[in-house]
């Protein structure tokens, strides 16, 4: 597992999909830039995204809400007061880490030995295998399972109670090592704000301290009646945005699935109150269904259902996903009740209430929120796409099997040879296809080696113009993850691309 994430980070690098943020001072940690691939890659997923979200949906409409906001909101929202995470020293190391991450790592190892037993049983009995029977009565199992119960518990009742002393407690008692120590020697465990500081006006005295972010669902919430108001929108209906957020994460390790500066997917979906555990579980599932339609494998995914709630919600869930590092947290989808928009009532003191003209009143609306990190979103979609396959004459190629929705370039178009204008066709292709699709051209090295490349980049088809092409208007066309070529006329290709990459 190590080893297929440390591919996943030296391919996105080398093809041209992700870079350490200003790399030539040596990088800023848990920040990363796009390059020219995963730029496209990114935009596909936000688009498609909003093309379920908003185009596919009559009562959600988009938004797009500053960075930077008033520094009330973040008083309003609770970020000043309760956005922290406990955080733990190691003395021998000077390493910190997150308390929860090192209590949820410690778990998830136990998971990961569950696993490997039950696929072991697997192996041996075949198709006679009853993993819920072999769960229920082997010992090892059922032991591990139990710890894993009650170190659950233990977390969500230290989490709840914010008892710190508690949190050492239980670290100390599962025996959690620094990963590089080696020791146990544990310092107390504090809070830490993860909000960025910024100041606005340039001299010191008047300096307004601001917040950078870290969510966008605030920006929708104080628009609230803006876009209800001018939209006309009728309740039940829905805000979407997506943007950057900020978070000063301690824990910044795995890649971009953790960073400092990261993109989120959000949508407030307003409701009345009484009926949010019904839009809940509606858009639980609407979710859900919008991961697997990009087809990554059913068995990747699962629902947590939170037992600790934040201080604003009534029930939260999370999807997860199967990760080179194991099963975490891709998407939360939580019931807010009328917390936010209640608060901001109470600090701005404007009315943020809904006339219900049927009834003839007002109310403060419920909000029933799903939310997605566009970055994580990119990790799962790459690192589940990127495979080695043995081909059938023994050698070995490595493809990027995105959805072909979501991939960077549709088409590479291939002059067999760089001479007797075979160029000139492919670029007169390119020129036509360009319109509706991402294209590229390639007419360095042997088809062959062309080929490999456009497969570790993702793209679906390749294109190539050979000699024959002179005399009837036919091309090559390669698929990706068959490698099956067909014999086309160029004026087909606009229809096989599309009827592939269409959503
Ligand atoms: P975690 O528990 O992993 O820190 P969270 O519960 O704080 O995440 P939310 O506040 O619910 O996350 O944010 C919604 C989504 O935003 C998450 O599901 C995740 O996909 C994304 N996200 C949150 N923090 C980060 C981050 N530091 N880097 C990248 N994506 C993030």
């Amino acid at each position: 597992q190590e080893d297929l994430f440390k591919n996943v980070v030296s391919h996105a690098k080398e093809y041209g999909f992700i870079f350490p943020s200003s790399e030539i001072y040596d990088g800023l940690s848990a920040v990363y830039d796009y390059a020219q691939n995963g730029v496209e890659l990114k935009k596909n997923i936000r688009e498609y995204w909003w093309k379920a979200m908003v185009q596919m949906h009559e009562n959600i409409v988009g938004l797009d809400a500053a960075i930077l906001m008033h520094p009330t909101t973040w008083k309003a929202s609770g970020h000043v007061d309760a956005f922290n995470d406990p955080l733990i020293d190691n003395k021998d190391s000077k390493k910190r880490y997150r308390a929860d991450v090192l209590v949820e790592e410690h778990r998830e190892k136990i998971n990961v030995k569950i696993n490997a037993e039950i696929e072991k049983a697997q192996k041996r009995f075949g198709d006679a295998f009853d993993e819920k029977q072999f769960r229920e009565t082997n010992p090892n199992v059922v032991r591990r399972q139990n710890q894993i119960d009650e170190i659950s518990t233990r977390l969500a009742q230290v989490q709840a109670d914010g008892d710190l002393e508690g949190f050492r407690q239980l670290i100390v008692d599962l025996g959690i090592v620094c990963p590089v120590s080696g020791t146990t020697n544990w310092t107390e465990v504090k809070q830490f704000n993860l909000m960025f500081g910024t100041k606005l006006g340039a001299s010191a005295e008047n300096a307004m301290d601001l917040y950078l972010r870290p969510e966008t669902a605030q920006g929708i919430f104080v628009n609230f009646l803006n876009v209800q108001k001018t939209g006309r929108m009728k309740i039940p209906f829905g805000i979407a945005q997506t943007g950057k957020a900020f978070r000063n994460e301690i824990v910044a390790r795995q890649f971009i699935f953790r960073m400092r500066e990261f993109e989120q997917m959000e949508m407030q979906f307003f409701v009345k109150p009484g009926e949010e555990m019904k839009w809940y579980e509606y858009w639980k599932t609407t979710r859900l269904n919008w991961h697997l339609s990009l087809g990554l494998g059913k068995q990747n995914y699962r629902f947590h259902d939170h037992e600790k709630l934040a201080h604003y919600a009534n029930a939260a869930a999370d999807i997860e996903f199967n990760f080179p590092f194991g099963f975490k947290e891709l998407e939360g989808i939580h019931s807010r009740t009328d917390f936010d928009l209640k608060a901001h009532e109470q600090y701005s003191g404007k009315k943020l209430q809904y006339f219900d003209n049927e009834t003839n009143s007002n109310y403060v609306p419920y909000v029933v929120e799903t939310s997605v990190g566009l970055d994580r979103m990119f990790l799962a979609v790459f690192a589940t796409s990127l495979k080695e396959e043995t081909l059938e004459d023994g050698s070995t190629r490595t493809v990027l099997a995105l959805p072909s929705v979501l991939a960077p370039t549709k088409a590479a178009v291939l002059p067999l040879v760089k001479k007797d204008g075979l160029p000139e066709v492919a670029q007169s292709i390119i020129d036509d296809l360009k319109w509706d699709f991402n294209v590229a051209y390639d007419e360095k090295d042997a088809v062959g080696r062309r080929y490999r490349r456009q497969d570790a980049l993702g793209t679906p088809f390749c294109i190539t113009v050979d000699h024959q092409t002179l005399e009837d208007k036919t091309v090559t066309i390669r698929h990706r993850d068959s490698m099956k070529q067909d014999r086309v006329a160029i004026s087909e290709l606009r229809n096989i691309i599309n009827n592939e990459v269409s959503v």
